[in-house]
């Protein structure tokens, strides 16, 4: 039997996807041929990353409003130092809310001036600042919608003159958004999209060329854009594997109709963690919880083996919390199952009859 994969990353897919993606893997397109033998320049492949490129914007609301979407190699890592390298003339203007925007910032501060203008970190990043100001003499202003290892999550984006640039790795597509308020926006494929392998980029394009340093051609927006997504051979099975899975969301109803049952899922587990004296949540105020990635503790280490013995009798991987914060995270992503969840609650309860 499958198993309940809660894991954070690379994460669950939809079975179907996963069992088309390895019918193609074998025989594409009733070609004879596997997708990974033929050319990304063949008919069959360019129109995988055509549709899967036309599907983001769909799915995102975004066509026709200036946007283009780009399937990019080296992960959402790359994208820190790519967003700086195409964007940052003078500054920059950053909000910390965790390891990788941490990372991000790091990655910024090679091409100019940063500025961290709130940060969670004093308290392991377990809320969400507040209240802070953007300066205006920025280049853009960068944040993290989701802090995937922390579990903390931005229900509202600030308003700012300036580019609004967001690292959306671990919640692209599992929520309604006015995406575009944004004027960029990444995402590795392997939290809520596919496999590892490729990232998804969505950036409007009249931000693009305003920076007067010269830009290596591979890290060049632009050249992606002129290229159409194909400058160099793409990662062809995980754009592929995104292609099918963004079908897949657009067959469910869409972003609109997996936000109800996310909705549902995490609202089924904090409500079980909030009721249950054995267990207590990382984030410090409920309005900032993750509903993509939930972290959560034992109050009595002591029951520690119980429950991960409890945990994998029931058929559950992956809940194991990041090293940074320890405990346990249950990641919820677009695939996972309401009743994967309901398993997840059943042992909770378990816990808590037999201690
Ligand atoms: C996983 C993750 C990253 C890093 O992605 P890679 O594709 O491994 O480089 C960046 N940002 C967020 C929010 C993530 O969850």
């Amino acid at each position: 039997m499958k198993k309940h994969n809660f894991s954070a990353g690379p994460c669950i897919l939809p079975q179907e996807v996963l069992k088309k993606a390895s019918e193609a893997v074998v025989n594409f397109n009733n070609l004879d041929l596997s997708l990974v033998e033929i050319s990304h320049r063949s008919k069959d492949f360019v129109s995988v990353m055509e549709n899967a490129r036309a599907l983001a914007l769909e799915h995102l609301g975004l066509q026709n409003k200036g946007y283009q979407a780009l399937f990019l190699q080296g992960g959402a890592s790359t994208e820190f130092l790519m967003v700086a390298y195409n964007l940052l003339q003078d500054k920059a203007a950053y909000l910390n809310t965790g390891t990788w925007s941490s990372k991000a910032i790091k990655e910024a501060g090679l091409f100019g001036e940063v500025v961290e203008i709130a940060s969670s970190k004093d308290q392991n990043f377990n809320y969400i600042p507040k209240g802070y100001t953007i300066p205006t003499d920025i280049d853009y202003f960068h944040c993290t919608s989701n802090n995937t290892i922390f579990g903390t999550q931005l229900n509202t984006f600030p308003e700012t003159s300036a580019p609004l640039i967001c690292d959306m790795s671990s919640d692209i597509f599992s929520r309604q958004l006015d995406f575009s308020k944004f004027d960029l926006i990444y995402a590795g494929a392997q939290k809520n999209m596919g496999p590892a392998g490729t990232t998804l980029v969505v950036v409007k394009e009249d931000i693009l060329g305003k920076v007067s340093r010269t830009i290596p051609s591979m890290l060049d927006y632009k050249v992606h854009i002129g290229k159409d997504s194909m400058f160099n051979t793409p990662a062809v099975f995980p754009v592929y594997v995104s292609m099918l899975t963004l079908e897949w969301l657009k067959e469910k109803g869409g972003i609109t109709a997996i936000e109800k049952i996310n909705n549902q899922k995490a609202t089924l587990l904090y409500t079980e963690i909030d009721r249950n004296p054995l267990f207590k949540g990382f984030v410090a105020t409920k309005e900032d919880r993750s509903k993509m990635n939930a972290t959560f503790n034992l109050v009595d280490e002591a029951h520690k083996e119980t429950f991960d013995k409890l945990w994998t009798e029931a058929g559950i991987n992956g809940l194991n919390g990041h090293r940074s914060v320890g405990g346990y995270r249950a990641s919820m992503y677009n695939a996972l199952p309401l009743e994967s969840v309901q398993v997840l609650v059943d042992v909770m309860q378990e816990l808590e009859r037999g201690a």
